[in-house]
Parts: structure tokens; sequence; C-alpha cells
């Protein structure tokens, strides 16, 4: 299918961009790489009357580094971040999760910023980014936000986002280089979405021990501490911390998806055994 009749608008300045969006709110959507909105509008599942398109300006497009934090805009790609074209707070996950989202085309021109708008629940950076406490920086005509991670997704494509409001920013906090953490991700090929994820992070040296479970029907599950999870997968004990977290999410015990998880959780669990860090 071919896309409905839309117009096109790049915007010249952020102030600028703002204003027509406000002006045409509901009507116009913003484009970022266009490799979720792209699709959808061929299908006609979006059929927005005006494209708005930020991708060029550099306060989408800003990278910061403080010796706490990296601030990366919006519009930097999936494959800006593979490259170590921006510097990695995380101790090398964040390059490692990016050089795994769909293939090498995607990545040159799908953006971390419209990954996290599009919030759908078996992509990457949605279910990576409450691991890192990272937190979002917005933009609309009641002025900035600042919403975490974890606070962000309200559903499946569902985020706290308003319609007239720009995601600008994302702040992650730098890891120590004693930080080590795993990534796993179960997909029938390499490139395709996700059917579940997990992953842990663990750095003594910030006191943080964190897991999660991903790519579920709505936001990913997010554990604050992950010490009593890490050590019954890593001993191979019996799996009552893990069923318990499994429910928690949502999964229906003995279910497909149940499974598939728990391997999952099981895999990673593995993977952080194996890592050593990149102060080692
Ligand atoms: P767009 O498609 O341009 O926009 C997506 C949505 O976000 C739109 O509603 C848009 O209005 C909104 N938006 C964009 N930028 C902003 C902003 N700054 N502020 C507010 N709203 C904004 N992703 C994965 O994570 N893992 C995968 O394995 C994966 N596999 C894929 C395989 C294929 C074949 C394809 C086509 C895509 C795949 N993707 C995957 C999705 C890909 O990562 C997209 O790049 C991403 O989801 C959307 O980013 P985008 O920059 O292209 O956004």
């Amino acid at each position: 299918m071919k896309p409905a009749v839309f117009g096109y608008q790049q915007a010249s300045s952020l102030a600028e961009g703002l204003s027509v969006l406000v002006s045409n709110q509901g009507s116009a959507k913003i484009l970022a790489g266009g490799q979720s909105l792209g699709p959808m509008m061929n299908l006609r599942l979006a059929q927005p009357e005006l494209l708005l398109n930020f991708t060029h300006l550099d306060e989408l497009r800003h990278v910061r580094e403080s010796d706490t934090e990296v601030e990366i805009g919006a519009a930097i790609t999936h494959a800006e971040i593979e490259d170590g074209k921006v510097p990695d707070p995380s101790a090398g996950l964040m390059r490692r999760v990016a050089g795994q989202i769909a293939y090498r085309a995607v990545r040159n021109r799908g953006t971390l910023g419209g990954s996290l708008a599009h919030a759908d629940p078996a992509a990457d950076w949605i279910n990576l980014m409450p691991l890192l406490d990272a937190v979002y920086i917005t933009i609309g005509p009641h002025g900035v936000r600042s919403i975490s991670a974890q606070d962000w997704m309200q559903g499946a494509f569902t985020t706290s986002l308003n319609d007239d409001e720009i995601l600008q920013t994302i702040i992650i906090p730098k890891l120590s280089v004693q930080a080590r953490s795993s990534y796993y991700k179960i997909n029938r090929k390499p490139g395709e979405f996700s059917e579940a994820t997990a992953g842990f992070l663990v750095d003594p040296l910030r006191q943080i021990c964190r897991g999660l479970i991903g790519a579920l029907d709505g936001p990913p599950y997010y554990l604050a501490d992950a010490a009593p999870l890490l050590s019954e997968l890593q001993l191979g004990q019996s799996q009552e911390v893990m069923t318990t977290h499994l429910t928690d999410a949502g999964l229906e015990p003995a279910s497909h998806s149940y499974q598939l998880h728990s391997v999952a959780l099981v895999r990673a669990a593995r993977a952080l055994a194996k890592d050593h860090g990149a102060g080692r």
C-alpha cells in the first residue's frame, strides 16, 4: 500500500517546529528516521496530514559529556551509537545493544528518540533505558519536562509524551569501570524484533544490581534489586525467585512466552557471569 497524501516541513529551529506542531496538534507528526512511522503510514495505520522533520537540528543532535552523565540528542541514530560516535556512558552495553537493532540500513536512519517515542514493547532502547536509569527531557508549549525511563512507557505504543511535545534529550548516568552487564534477546533471526528480552547490570562502585524483563505486552519489568534472582540463577538453585518475577511481570506460568522469558533470564545471568567489565 501507499500512504495517504501528506505535507512535509523541515523545522528551521526547535522553537519554530514546536509552534508548527502545536498549531497542527492532532494532524501533524514528528518524522525522525521514518523506520516505524513509514511502514505505519504505508499501511495507513497512521495518516498524519503533516510530517515535521527535526532530525537535522543541533538541538536534537547534540551530545554532551560530564563527569557523571552523558546527554544524547533524540535524533542521534542507532548506527552512531553502535559506531562509538557518541561517548558510551554504559561501559559498552549501549554499543552492543545498538548493534543488535534490526539491520544496518535501519540503524543508519532509526533514532534513539524515535524508538523511545514509538514505544514498541519488543524494541531495544525502550527496554534498556530503565536499566540504565535514564531520564528523558521533553519540550512542549508548557515548557520542559524531565521524565524517568521507568515512568515513560504507559503501555504498548503509549508514552507519557503529549501530542504537542518533543522528546529532545536522553540523559544517561555514567557507570564505573567495574560495571558488568548482559542483554539477551530471543528472536527468530538476527534483525527481527525480540520475543523475550532480559538483562542485568551490576556496578559495585555505584552499588547497582538491576535487572530487566522485556518484550512483554506493555512496559518492561524492572528489578531495582536483582541480587536474589541473580544468585538463584547463577547457582542453579530452584527457580522460586524467577517464578515470582515472571508472574509479577504478567507472564502466565507455563505459557510459551513465560518459557521464552525464563530462557532469556537464565542466558542473561550466564552472560553476566562471563562479562569481566571494561576496567579489567
Ligand atoms: P520514526 O519512525 O520516524 O518515528 C516513530 C514515532 O516516534 C512517530 O510516531 C514519531 O512521530 C515519533 N517521534 C520520533 N521522534 C520523536 C521525537 N524526538 N519526539 C517525539 N516524537 C518523536 N527496533 C528495535 O529496537 N529493535 C529491532 O530489532 C528492530 N527491528 C526493526 C526491523 C525493521 C525491518 C524495521 C523497519 C524497524 C525495526 N526496528 C527495531 C525499529 C527501528 O529501530 C526504528 O528506528 C525505531 O523504532 C523508530 O525510530 P525512527 O527514528 O525511525 O522514528
